[in-house]
């Protein structure tokens, strides 16, 4: 037996959405991207969506609309995938890095509050593995000293903080559509705000600078290529029509890791906060103080399991070196990312494959052979 990290779940109505562009065709700038952005603002709740080519994309677009760039600090936790911290760098704003909760392995409010400084201009919160960070507090904070709010939701699409979908938190937010997500336009974002002004200067910048009115080689401003295919956004249309059921089988199989790794000494299964809901993306566990995790790893694989470790904090890159405004131990993020491991995860894998991961981490943790 051998079970991969993630696998897409496309049907023969995902092929022939793809197929029917192609006829088509029209593949680039069509109905099917604008067809596909009123789809997400509808399902997130928002009045814009503006889709682009990855969810770096967005996020880039995002800080570039919000003229975020040189001189400005932002807050960003170190616990993520590095786009969350890289878009801003592209424009020159410097990040801090701040700790996670314990529990939820999202951002600490109180560690936010505490790295404001006079050059702070927005914070960058990421919902980890699907699950909403702390909004209220965190929008409490943001209103107190006037700073801007930008949602990295690329793990989170369909998960609900009280009631009201991810997306429609801050100024704007990004989803992302890579295989791995929960679901994907092969490689593909998109950006959603209620904000007219964002909306119209992203649509712009997607689109190599051009105003949306203006002759094809007039440009206003200083833009990218970061449109999406049109078939990416067919096949984002179709994947979306399923998404609540996506969602539903991941909850599915979360709970039944829940179980068959419930006997494990040690073992840290994922806490979810009540309030909230989670749309799972990974599905990560912590192993006990002291475990060697890379020798975790290898034994799983071994076993023919995938795993991987996840996050390596962004704040320990090297590539980050240049970038940092201090040289800050953030010890939960250490703590947690040096024993955190994501198992083999999507939405079609079956109790019996669950039952051989579970049986293999025990295996690995206890060093049984073979
Ligand atoms: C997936 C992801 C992104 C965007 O990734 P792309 O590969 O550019 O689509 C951004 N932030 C986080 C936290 C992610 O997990």
């Amino acid at each position: 037996m051998r079970l991969e990290m993630s696998s897409a779940d496309l049907n023969e109505s995902d092929i022939d959405a793809v197929v029917a562009v192609l006829r088509s065709g029209r593949l680039a700038l069509g109905p099917k991207t604008v067809e596909f952005e009123s789809a997400i603002a509808d399902y997130t709740g928002v009045k814009y969506a503006i889709a682009v080519s990855s969810g770096t994309a967005a996020l880039h677009l995002i800080v570039r609309a919000l003229g975020i760039g040189l001189g400005d600090e932002v807050i960003v936790p170190s616990f993520t995938f590095a786009a969350s911290a890289n878009a801003f760098l592209f424009e020159g704003a410097r990040p801090r890095f701040v700790d996670i909760e314990a529990e939820t392995y999202n951002l600490d409010p109180e560690d936010v509050e505490q790295q404001i400084t006079p050059r702070t201009r927005a914070i960058m919160v990421v919902d980890v593995f699907g699950q909403p960070a702390e909004w209220e507090a965190l929008e409490a904070i943001a209103a107190k000293h006037n700073l801007l709010l930008i949602d990295d939701c690329c793990e989170a699409i369909g998960a609900e903080y009280r009631g009201k979908r991810l997306g429609a938190f801050g100024q704007a937010g990004a989803f992302a559509f890579y295989p791995n997500k929960q679901m994907t336009t092969g490689e593909g974002g998109i950006i959603t705000t209620n904000s007219e002004e964002i909306a119209r200067i992203c649509r712009s910048l997607r689109n190599q600078g051009r105003d949306e009115m203006g002759a094809w080689l007039t440009h206003v401003r200083l833009g990218h290529n970061y449109r999406i295919t049109e078939m990416s956004a067919a096949l984002g249309l179709s994947q979306l029509k399923r998404l609540e059921s996506f969602v539903e089988k991941r909850a599915q199989v979360a709970h039944q890791y829940r179980q068959a790794l419930a006997d494990i000494p040690g073992l840290k299964t994922p806490f979810v906060r009540s309030g909230v809901r989670m749309s799972w993306f990974v599905y990560v566990v912590t192993l006990p103080e002291g475990t060697d995790r890379d020798e975790i790893i290898a034994r799983m694989d071994a076993r023919g399991v995938a795993v991987r470790g996840y996050f390596a904090p962004l704040h320990r890159q090297q590539y980050m070196k240049p970038y940092l405004l201090e040289d800050r131990a953030l010890p939960v993020t250490e703590n947690i990312a040096a024993r955190s491991i994501a198992l083999p995860f999507h939405n079609n894998l079956s109790r019996a494959e669950i039952d051989y991961v579970a049986a293999a981490l025990r295996a690995a943790l206890l060093n049984e052979g073979p």
